[in-house]
C-alpha cells in the first residue's frame, strides 16, 4: 500500500488531520471499539473476567462503532465524544472493577488512561471535561466501598498466573492507547504553534512595512540603528525628502504622485542593497537611507541615486530630491542623529534643493 492510499484512508476514517481534536477522538472510537472487541475475546479464552463484563465489552463494540459513525458522517462531534465519555467512566469502568478482579487489577490504571485522554481530547468543552475528570478520578472510592461491603461481587481470577497475565495484557494496550493520546497532542500542538508563529511573522510584516512601497517604516528604523550600533560599525543616515512634491499631485493627480514615490522607492532599495544599507520611508515624500559608511563615500553612493533616479523614464516626468547627511556620532541618541539630518535636509532645501548636504 502506498502513502496516498493509507493517508486517504484515514482521512475517511478519522476526518481532516487540520481538526486534531476531532482526528483523536474518531480513533480513539475506532482503537476503543477493537480494544473491546479484542478485551472481550481475550477474556473469554482465558477466562479472565466473568461472563457479565465480557458481553458488557462485546455489546460496547458495535455502541461505540455507532458513536463513531454519528459522530464523523452525522455531525453529532461534540455530543458523542460527551455520551462516550459517560460510557467509559460510568459503565465500562465500574463493570470492568466488578468484572475484572476488583481493586488488584487493571480497573486503577485504565483510570488513569481514560482520565488523560478527558484532559488531552476534551480541552475544548469545559464543563464536560471537569466531569469527566471527576469520573476518572474519584470513580474507584464507591467502588471500593462496594468491594469491601460485597466481595463475593467482584470477579477474582482463578490463579496468579491469570491475574498476572491480565495486567500485563491491560497494561500494554492502556501504554499504546496512551502513546498515541500523547503523540497526537504533540502534534496538534505544533500545529498551533506553527500557526501562531506564522500568524506573528504576518503580522510584524504588516507593521513594519510600508503598505505603498513595500519598504521597511519607521518603526525598523531604530531597530537598525540599534543593531549597527551594538555592533560599533561607522555608518551613516541619509534623510532625503522629495522636492516639489506637492506640485506633481497638483499637476498629475495623486495616483500618479504615487507612481513617483513607488520608483523613487525602487531607486533608494537598489542602492541600499548595493551598499549593505537599509532603505526606508519614514512617512510622505521622505525617505532614509542607512549606509555603513563614512560620510564622503555616503554622499557618493547617494549622488548615484540622484542619477539613477533622475534616468528613471515615466510619462510625466518626475522630480529631484534634496538630503541632508549625519555620520553617527560616538554615544550619540537616534533622535540626536536624526535631527542633524533632517536640519542638514532643510540647508538644502534653503539651499535650493537638487542637492545633498553633510
Ligand atoms: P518641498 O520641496 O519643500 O519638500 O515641497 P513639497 O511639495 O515636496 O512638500 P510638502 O510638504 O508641501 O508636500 C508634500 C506632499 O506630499 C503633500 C502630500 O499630499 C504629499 N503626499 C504625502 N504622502 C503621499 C502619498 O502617499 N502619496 C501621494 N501621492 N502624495 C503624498
Ligand atoms: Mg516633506
Ligand atoms: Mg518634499
Amino acid at each position: 500500500m502506498n502513502d496516498g492510499v493509507i493517508r486517504r484512508t484515514l482521512t475517511w476514517l478519522l476526518g481532516s488531520r487540520d481538526k486534531p481534536f476531532e482526528y483523536t477522538h474518531h480513533a480513539v472510537l475506532l482503537i476503543g471499539s477493537i480494544v473491546y472487541f479484542y478485551c472481550a475475546a481475550a477474556n473469554y479464552l482465558f477466562n479472565l473476567a466473568s461472563m457479565p463484563n465480557i458481553l458488557l465489552q462485546l455489546g460496547l463494540c458495535p455502541i461505540i462503532l455507532g458513536l463513531w459513525y454519528l459522530s464523523r458522517w452525522r455531525d453529532y462531534f461534540k455530543s458523542m465524544a460527551i455520551v462516550f465519555m459517560l460510557l467509559v467512566t460510568l459503565i465500562s469502568l465500574p463493570f470492568n472493577w466488578i468484572g475484572n478482579g476488583g481493586y488488584d487489577e487493571s480497573t486503577y490504571f485504565m483510570n488513569l488512561g481514560v482520565l488523560i485522554y478527558i484532559s488531552v481530547a476534551f480541552r475544548d468543552l469545559g464543563f464536560y471535561r471537569r466531569l469527566g475528570q471527576a469520573l476518572a478520578i474519584f470513580m474507584p472510592v464507591p467502588l471500593i466501598l462496594i468491594e469491601n461491603s460485597y466481595p463475593d461481587l467482584i470477579f477474582k481470577h482463578p490463579t496468579t498466573e491469570l491475574l498476572q497475565l491480565d495486567l500485563t495484557i491491560s497494561f500494554i494496550v492502556t501504554g499504546f492507547f496512551l502513546m498515541l493520546m500523547m503523540e497526537n497532542h504533540s502534534k496538534r500542538y505544533k500545529l498551533e504553534r506553527d500557526k501562531a508563529n506564522a500568524l506573528s511573522i504576518q503580522l510584524q510584516t504588516l507593521s513594519e512595512q510600508d503598505p505603498l512601497t513595500g519598504l521597511n517604516n519607521r518603526r525598523v528604523l531604530e531597530t537598525y540603528l540599534d543593531q549597527w550600533d551594538a555592533q560599533g560599525k561607522t555608518f551613516s543616515l541619509a534623510l532625503i525628502d522629495l522636492d516639489h512634491f506637492k506640485s506633481i499631485n497638483d499637476q498629475w493627480g495623486h495616483n500618479y504622485g504615487d507612481v513617483v514615490l513607488c520608483e523613487f522607492a525602487n531607486a533608494l532599495r537598489r542602492i541600499a542593497n548595493l551598499y549593505a544599507g537599509h532603505a526606508i520611508r519614514l512617512g510622505g515624500e521622505e525617505f532614509v537611507l542607512l549606509l555603513p559608511t563614512d560620510l564622503t563615500k555616503s554622499q557618493e553612493y547617494l549622488q548615484q541615486l540622484a542619477n539613477n533616479f533622475a534616468s528613471v523614464k515615466l510619462e510625466n516626468g518626475l522630480t529631484t530630491f534634496s538630503a541632508g547627511i549625519a555620520q553617527k556620532q560616538d554615544k550619540e541618541e537616534y533622535q540626536a542623529l536624526l535631527k542633524r539630518a533632517d536640519d542638514l535636509m532643510y540647508e538644502a532645501k534653503r539651499a535650493g534643493r537638487n542637492c545633498i548636504k553633510l
